[in-house]
Parts: C-alpha cells; sequence; structure tokens
C-alpha cells in the first residue's frame, strides 16, 4: 500500500507530498472554478497536516474565507483552501489520481456543455448547495 502521494505543477518548480488523503474527486462548476480552472475545477482531500510543499506557491483570496493557489511560474492551479480548512488539491498535478474516481458535482447546473459527466454520482445544484452553505455569498 502507498505511503504517500507525489505530485508537482506543471514547470516542476512546485512539489507536494502527501501523507494522508482520500482518493475521491469532487468537481465544481461555479463561475470561480470555471474561471480558475478553464471551465471547472477538480479536487481530492487532504488533511493539512498531512501536505508538505516544497517551492513557492503563490496564493490568490478569491472570496474572504478561502485561497486558491498556484505555481508562480507555469500557473499551475495547486490547490483551493477554506481558511484553517483541509485542501482540495487539483488531481492533475498527481499521476497516482488518474485513478481515483469521481464522487460528486457541485453547481451541476452551471456547467459548461463539454464539461458533462456521466455515472449516477450526485449533482448538486447551485441552489442546494448555497441553502446549505450560508456562508457562500452568492456564485460570482
Ligand atoms: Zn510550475
Ligand atoms: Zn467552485
Amino acid at each position: 500500500m502507498t505511503t504517500t502521494l507525489h505530485g508537482h505543477c506543471l514547470c516542476g518548480d512546485v512539489a507536494i507530498t502527501l501523507r494522508d488523503w482520500t482518493p475521491e474527486i469532487s468537481v465544481c462548476h461555479c463561475s470561480m472554478c470555471r474561471r480558475a480552472g478553464g471551465g471547472l475545477m477538480g479536487g481530492f482531500v487532504a488533511p493539512a497536516d498531512a501536505v508538505t510543499v516544497t517551492g513557492e506557491a503563490r496564493r490568490y483570496r478569491s472570496s474572504d474565507f478561502a485561497e486558491r493557489a498556484f505555481c508562480p511560474r507555469c500557473g499551475a492551479n495547486l490547490w483551493l483552501r477554506d481558511d484553517g480548512a483541509e485542501y482540495e488539491l487539483s488531481p492533475g498535478l498527481f499521476d497516482d489520481a488518474t485513478r481515483f474516481p469521481l464522487i460528486r458535482e457541485v453547481y451541476a447546473d452551471c456547467a459548461h456543455r463539454f464539461a458533462s459527466f456521466s455515472g449516477d454520482h450526485p449533482r448538486i445544484t447551485r441552489a442546494e448547495y448555497e441553502s446549505h452553505q450560508p456562508h457562500v455569498e452568492a456564485d460570482r
């Protein structure tokens, strides 16, 4: 059994090692993720104390409770993180994440037509998601 998961950005300046993670991918189609990710963002979760980052990760505060990190050299998306919470890491950084299953889509009713996934996973609409997330102002 693998005990660590290794990933890196496109140029290799930023490397990420995980000691713990959940091998399940969530996709978000909100307007911020559409813009930041070229149409959508996928992520899988790792606890903050299990994440080791080598190299400079630049952070952008995309809302008043969350940051998005990227490599300042190649621009690869690294993670999305609510303040003090777990990391939601970009699956594309990790070769071993290609086998992780998609378990849910958020803002599914806001998705680009090209970003349509097969399967019977939950598809949560914007209204459903925001009704359970009172701190989310509104999709921007
Ligand atoms: Zn890079
Ligand atoms: Zn989003």
